[in-house]
């Protein structure tokens, strides 16, 4: 279960997130929809310290770290039960998509390299990639690369996947293979966190919804019901304008 309380985020005199409480199910998977500028990817980059928050409590598992006194030893407990999927992939660019997905087994998990090597492959296979190992990010496209970033960060069997507008850097021919990898994982019962702008795909795979306006969760439900019925006023205005 991931459990926030009370996460506050500013930058310099800019409040971007007051006061953020939000309880996730293990197993769920969760949409933080809203309009830009809101907060989603402060939000997603605050639950693994990336951006480190000003107050408030993060809860992973069985990990809970108080936001304003957290030291290295707490960041590095909780980094470790999630993994990140990022916009623009971020892999190695001088290492093969074998080696990408490695490389957090073996340096951070410290896997014996035959095994880090056996399980690279099997998430490579996962995401349809078995016959890519040895490529270069470079010899890859934006959905191949994107692939590769999603089996690194399954590899890692993270508590949580938190996935940052995943497909927001491809070319819209590219983007349907990519979701359709991130139903699949879905279907397996991982938890994720998606921030995303692709309205018809939150719909159909989250069981979660989150949206977001100025900082702040507006409204949070299933699905059905945040698409369905929103009772929110902005809600209503944002779904309109997206889909
Ligand atoms: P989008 O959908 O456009 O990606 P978002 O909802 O994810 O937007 P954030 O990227 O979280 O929104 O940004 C929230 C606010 O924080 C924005 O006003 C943004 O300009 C500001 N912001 C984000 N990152 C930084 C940073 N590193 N330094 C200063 N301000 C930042």
């Amino acid at each position: 279960m991931i459990q926030v309380r009370g996460l506050t985020k500013s930058y310099g005199k800019q409040k971007v997130l007051g006061h953020i409480d939000l309880q996730l199910q293990k197993g769920e998977v969760t949409a933080i929809l809203g309009p830009s500028g809101s907060g989603k990817t402060t939000l997603l980059r605050c639950l693994n310290f990336l951006e480190k928050p000003n107050a408030g409590e993060i809860a992973i598992g069985d990990v809970t770290v108080n936001c304003k006194g957290a030291g290295k030893r707490d960041i590095h407990k909780l980094r470790q039960k999630t993994a990140m999927v990022f916009q623009n992939y971020h892999l190695f660019k001088h290492k093969t998509a074998l080696e990408n997905v490695m490389e957090g087994l073996v340096v951070v998990q410290k896997l014996l390299k035959a095994d880090a090597r056996a399980r690279s492959q099997l998430m490579l296979d996962k995401v349809g990639l078995a016959d890519k190992q040895d490529a270069y990010p470079s010899q890859l496209s934006g959905g191949q690369q994107q692939r590769v970033g999603i089996a690194r960060a399954l590899a890692l069997n993270p508590e949580v996947v938190l996935f940052d507008e995943p497909t927001s850097a491809l070319d819209p021919e590219r983007v349907g293979e990519v979701l359709e990898v991130i139903r699949s994982i879905a279907r397996e019962g991982i938890t994720m966190i998606i921030v995303t702008h692709e309205m018809a795909f939150a719909r159909d795979v989250s069981n979660h919804v989150v949206f977001m306006d100025d900082g702040a969760i507006v409204e949070e439900g299933p699905p059905q019901e945040l698409f369905g019925s929103p009772k929110e006023e902005r809600t209503r205005q944002f779904l309109k304008r997206m889909t």
